[in-house]
C-alpha cells in the first residue's frame, strides 16, 4: 500500500507552488490514474528514500472562492478518500478565512494523519501573525513558503515519520 500525500485548501494559498517543488526532481505523472478527473494533478515524490505519491487538488483553482465553494466538498471528499496523509494549506497573507474553517471542519472527521501548514511564511516577520491559526484548534501548525522552499523539510520529516 502506498503512501499518497494530498496537498488541500483555498485557491491560491501555494498549494500547485508546494506540488511543483516537492516534484522538482521527479517527471509529474498527470492524470494517470484511471477514472479519475482533470482536476488533479498527481505526481511522485520522495523524502529521505521514502517514497510517496502526491496529489494536487487544486485544478479548481481558476476560479475565486465562490467556484471553489461549488467544488469544495467534492475536492475534499477525494482528497480524504484517496489520501493516506492531508496537508491542509492555508496562508498566512490572507489570515484565517470562512472557507478554510469550512475546509477544516470537513478534513478533521476522516482519521487520516492531518498537517495544518500555514504557507507564504517567507520570513521570521510572518511567524506572528501565523499564530492567528491556532484558533482552529490545533496544537501544532508547520510553517511554510512554498516560495523558498524554507520549512518544507520540517514538514516531510512529520509527514514521512508517520506513514
Ligand atoms: P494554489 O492556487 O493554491 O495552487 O496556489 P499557487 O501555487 O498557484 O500560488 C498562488 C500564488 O501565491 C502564486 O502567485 C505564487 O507565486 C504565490 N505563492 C505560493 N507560495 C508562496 C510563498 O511561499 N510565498 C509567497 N510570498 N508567495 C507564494
Ligand atoms: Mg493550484
Amino acid at each position: 500500500m502506498s503512501n499518497i500525500v494530498a496537498i488541500v485548501g483555498r485557491p491560491n494559498v501555494g498549494k500547485s507552488t508546494l506540488f511543483n517543488r516537492l516534484l522538482e526532481r521527479r517527471e509529474a505523472i498527470v492524470d494517470s490514474t484511471a477514472g479519475v478527473t482533470r482536476d488533479r494533478h498527481y505526481g511522485k515524490s520522495d523524502w529521505n528514500g521514502v517514497d510517496f505519491t502526491v496529489i494536487d487538488t487544486g485544478g479548481y483553482d481558476v476560479g475565486t472562492d465562490d467556484v471553489f465553494e461549488v467544488e469544495i466538498r467534492k475536492q475534499v471528499q477525494l482528497a480524504v478518500d484517496e489520501a493516506t496523509s492531508i496537508i491542509f494549506m492555508v496562508s498566512v497573507d490572507d489570515g484565517l478565512t470562512d472557507t478554510d474553517q469550512e475546509i477544516f471542519e470537513l478534513l478533521r472527521k476522516s482519521n487520516k494523519p492531518l498537517y495544518l501548514v500555514v504557507n507564504k511564511v517567507d520570513s521570521s516577520k510572518e511567524e506572528l501573525p501565523a499564530t492567528e491559526f491556532y484558533q482552529l484548534g490545533i496544537e501544532k501548525y508547520f510553517t511554510l513558503s512554498s516560495a523558498t522552499g524554507s520549512g518544507t523539510g520540517e514538514l516531510l520529516d512529520q509527514v514521512v515519520k508517520d506513514f
